[in-house]
């Protein structure tokens, strides 16, 4: 373990320091209680204190408070502190402020082993836990992003919409932004499905939901809307900008050249897209209703297209 010594007096402090050493433990030696909290500061990660009471300046007491108000950067620091006979009456007042243990002056060498024995059982344990808390935030941390992705095409999914679609809308409604709505949805997708397999249209979603995600500037972000549909945010656009993006990824998806053999717009897989932007009425599911009846238009009127919302 790594052991911090503070005492004032030389003689305690070279024999404690020697006897420490002895059982194996690497360990500095302060003079007072503000030389010990100075490395402490230093090396927040000592596993034991073993402190005086009765100090000049920053006194046994202080120091243990000092320390648990700090903290240790990844487990527990266990404090003992020196104890002559008189001051038996302070270890209450020790143990609330934050001390473990208590080790009685002079020095008996037995006593000090027992004790450092329950310091490293108890520092141990501090630091499993802070392990497996380091592990437990991490876990949690994943399935978050995991209940959020689509597994499919690692877009966003309607959990993350919502979320996002309730933040982009309170800070639009907040500063008077606007943000645009556009979706794409594959066109003739079931045919495809049907002509060439179910796994070679995962494969179409995976490209297209690609070909989206390249195309995004910096603040937007798309999102799986439903089996073939993708929906993307687009804050700060007007619904001419938004237009241009739609139009924009629709071409590319035209340009990934994907044999379509049964659809009746092209003779690859295309999309058809809506496109809407507050202010609508400030409702953001009143405005998904607008986008989809873009989109709604676009198909109805041939497909492979984009359509605007007025
Ligand atoms: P439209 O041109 O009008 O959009 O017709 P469509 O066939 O694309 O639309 P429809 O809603 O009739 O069918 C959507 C199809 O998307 C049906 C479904 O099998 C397919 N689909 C949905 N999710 C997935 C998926 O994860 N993988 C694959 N391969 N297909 C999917
Ligand atoms: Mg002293
Ligand atoms: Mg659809
Ligand atoms: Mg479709």
């Amino acid at each position: 373990m790594r052991i911090l010594i503070a005492e004032d007096d030389a003689v305690s402090r070279a024999i404690l320091r020697r006897a420490v050493e002895k059982l194996g433990h690497g360990c500095l030696a302060a003079s007072n209680g503000g030389e010990a909290w100075e490395l402490f500061k230093e090396h927040p990660d000592f596993d034991v204190i073993i402190s005086d009471w009765m100090m000049p300046g920053v006194d046994g007491l202080e120091l243990c408070r000092r320390v648990r108000k700090h903290g240790h950067t990844d487990g527990y620091t266990y404090f003992i502190f020196l104890t002559a006979l008189g001051d038996k009456e302070h270890l209450l007042q020790g143990l609330e402020a934050g001390a473990d243990d208590y080790l009685s002056k002079p020095l008996d060498r037995d006593e000090l082993r027992m004790r450092l024995t329950s310091a490293l059982r108890v520092t141990e344990l501090h630091r499993r836990l802070v392990f497996q808390n380091g592990e437990l935030e991490e876990l949690n941390r994943l399935l978050f992003e995991q209940s959020r992705k689509d597994p499919l095409t690692s877009l966003g999914n309607r959990l993350r919409l919502r979320e996002d679609l309730e933040a982009l809308s309170a800070k639009a409604h907040r500063y008077d932004h606007s943000y645009a709505v556009v979706i794409c949805d594959v066109d003739f997708f079931k045919a495809y499905n049907d002509r060439h397999g179910h796994l070679a249209g995962d494969d179409v979603l995976r490209r297209v939901a690609e070909t989206i995600s390249a195309d995004l500037r910096g603040g937007d972000a798309a999102y799986r809307y439903g089996g073939e549909e993708f929906l993307i945010l687009l804050p700060e656009q007007d619904p001419l900008t938004a237009t241009a993006v739609a139009e924009r990824l629709r071409d590319a998806v035209q340009g990934l050249a994907i044999p379509h053999g049964a659809s009746e717009a092209a003779s690859v897989v295309t999309l058809s897209a809506g496109v809407a932007a507050l202010p609508a009425s400030g409702d953001p599911d009143d405005l998904l209703r607008k986008t989809d009846s873009a989109l709604y238009a676009a198909k109805k009127a041939g497909r492979n297209r984009v359509s605007t919302s007025d």
